[in-house]
C-alpha cells in the first residue's frame, strides 16, 4: 500500500487513529511555549494527566489516617498491590494470579535467578543476547559467580551474523538446540533495546521449553509496546519496567510473571519476605516462611505506594485504549515514520541505515538509524528543533514514535527537520 508523505496525508491518518490517540491525557513537555515532539517514551514515558491525583489521593491518607491507611484509605494499602493484577495480566497476557507488581526491575530480575537460574552439573550455561542491556548483562555476570563459576565459561551469547545487526531466529533457536545439554537458562529481552527487535518469544519460549530449559523474558522494552500472550507461550517468568512504555514515572515499579505452574509450587526456592507469606497468616508473625501459591509469593516487602499510585494512573489508561489498538496504530505511525526515512534516503544518496528489522513483526514502535556520517551533529540539530530522541553510543540514534501520545504530524514533523539537517 503506498502511503501519502504529506502534512495533508499525516493528518488523515491522525484522524483514522484518533480512538487510539488520548495525547490529551499526557503532559506534553515544551520548551518556549511550543509543545516538544517527544520520542523517548522508550526511555521515560510521558506523565499522565491523572497521575498527580492519584498521588496526591495517597499523600492526602497518609495525613489524614496515618496508620489506619492501610485499611481505611480510598485505596487501602494493606492490599494496595493487587489492583494491579487484573489490568497486568490484560497487558501481558497472564493470569492475575501469574503477576505482581514489586520492586525495581533488575531487583526483580536476581529474585527471578534466584528460583529460576539453579545450575546442575551438567546444565549450568545461561542463553542471552550479545548487547543485551547493561543492568542485564551485570545481573547474569554476578549470578554466575554467585553459582561459583566465571562469566566465561557458563554464558552463551547470540551474536548477529557478520554484516547483520540483529539476530535471526532460526539462529536462535539452533544455538538452544546445539546447547540444550548443558544450558540451564535461557534468557532474553522481548525488544533489544539498542536495535528495536522484537523476538520471537513464543518460538524461542516453545523450544527451551522442549529441552526441559526454564525459559525468562526482560520485556522492559516490549510491554506496552507490543502484544503479549506471556501466559499461552509458556514462558517460565519476565519482569519488566514500567517508566518506559507504561508511562508511571522515573524509577517507578516493577512488573513480574510467573507461570502459574510455577507460582502453585509452592516448594520451589527463592528469597522470601513477610509480604510473600500466606496472607491468611501474614500478622500473625510465626516462624516458617509459607509462600503464597500465586506470583504474590515472590514478593518481599510491603506495596510502594506512592510510585504505585502513579503506575496506577498510567494503567487506566492503557485498559481503556487496549493494546490491540495501541499495536495497530503503532504498526501504521512507524511505518510512516520507516517511510518518510526511505524518502529522504532517496532523495540524499542513501545517508541513513535503519538498523531495526523492516518486517513489521519482528520490531515494535522505536526505530534505530544509524548515519553514514555526523550522525553526533544531526542529533544536536534535531535537539534544537524541539525533538526529543535520544543518542546510545557508538553511533546510534533512537526514536520511538509512541502510538498512545505521538501522532503522525509529530513524525512528519520530525522528517522535515531530519532532511534539513542533513
Ligand atoms: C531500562 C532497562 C533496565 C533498567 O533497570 P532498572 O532496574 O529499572 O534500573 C534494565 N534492563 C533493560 C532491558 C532495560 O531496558
Amino acid at each position: 500500500m503506498k502511503v501519502d508523505l504529506s502534512l495533508e496525508g499525516a493528518r488523515a491518518l491522525d484522524l483514522q487513529f484518533s480512538a487510539a490517540t488520548r495525547r490529551g491525557d499526557y503532559l506534553i513537555p515544551g520548551r518556549e511555549g511550543k509543545e516538544l515532539i517527544y520520542f523517548c517514551g522508550n526511555s521515560l514515558g510521558l506523565q499522565p494527566l491523572k497521575a498527580q491525583e492519584y498521588v496526591l489521593q495517597e499523600l492526602a491518607d497518609w495525613a489524614e489516617l496515618g496508620v489506619e491507611g492501610h485499611f481505611h484509605g480510598k485505596r487501602p494499602w494493606f492490599d494496595y498491590h493487587k489492583q494491579f493484577a487484573a489490568p497486568i495480566s490484560r497487558l501481558v497476557g497472564a493470569l492475575p494470579q501469574e503477576v505482581v507488581v514489586m520492586n525495581n526491575l533488575t531487583v526483580n530480575l536476581h529474585l527471578l535467578m534466584v528460583t529460576f537460574y539453579r545450575p546442575t552439573g551438567r546444565q549450568y550455561k545461561i542463553i542471552m543476547e550479545a548487547g543485551a542491556f547493561p543492568s542485564d548483562q551485570y545481573a547474569v555476570e554476578t549470578q554466575v559467580r554467585l553459582q561459583g563459576m566465571e562469566p566465561e565459561e557458563a554464558i552463551i551469547e547470540l551474536e548477529p551474523r557478520p554484516g547483520e545487526h540483529t539476530l535471526r531466529t532460526e539462529d536462535i533457536l539452533q544455538k538452544i538446540e546445539e546447547h540444550a545439554e548443558e544450558t540451564a537458562l535461557v534468557l532474553m529481552g522481548g525488544v533489544n533495546y539498542y536495535t528495536g527487535q522484537f523476538f520471537d518469544l513464543k518460538a524461542i519460549s516453545s523450544t527451551a521449553r522442549k529441552y526441559g530449559i526454564k525459559v525468562g523474558f526482560d520485556l522492559a522494552h516490549a510491554v506496552g509496546n507490543v502484544v503479549l500472550s506471556l501466559h499461552e507461550w509458556d514462558v517460565d517468568f519476565a519482569c519488566w519496567c514500567s517508566y518506559k512504555y507504561l508511562n508511571s514515572g522515573p524509577g517507578g515499579s516493577s512488573g513480574v510473571f510467573i507461570h502459574e505452574r510455577n507460582a502453585q509450587n509452592t516448594s520451589l526456592p527463592r528469597f522470601g519476605g513477610w509480604w510473600g507469606h500466606d496472607e491468611r497468616e501474614r500478622f500473625l508473625m510465626r516462624k516458617g516462611f509459607k509462600p503464597m501459591p500465586t506470583a504474590e509469593g515472590w514478593q518481599l516487602s510491603n506495596a510502594q505506594i506512592l510510585p504505585m499510585a502513579a503506575h496506577l494512573a498510567a494503567l487506566e489508561l492503557f485498559d481503556q485504549v487496549g493494546m490491540t489498538a495501541l499495536r495497530e496504530k503503532s504498526l501504521s505511525l512507524t511505518a510512516f515514520a520507516q517511510a518518510c526515512i526511505d524518502q529522504i534516503n532517496q532523495r540524499n544518496n542513501h545517508p541513513i541505515q535503519i538498523i531495526t528489522p523492516t518486517n513489521t513483526a519482528e520490531r515494535g514502535c522505536q526505530l534505530s538509524l544509524i548515519f553514514k556520517k555526523d550522525g553526533k551533529r544531526i542529533f544536536s540539530s534535531l535537539q534544537q528543533a524541539g525533538i526529543v530522541a535520544d543518542w546510545r553510543e557508538p553511533d546510534v540514534i533512537r526514536i520511538a514514535p509512541v502510538p498512545m501520545y505521538n501522532t503522525f504530524e509529530e513524525v512528519w514533523n520530525f522528517a522535515r527537520h531530519l532532511e534539513r539537517s542533513l
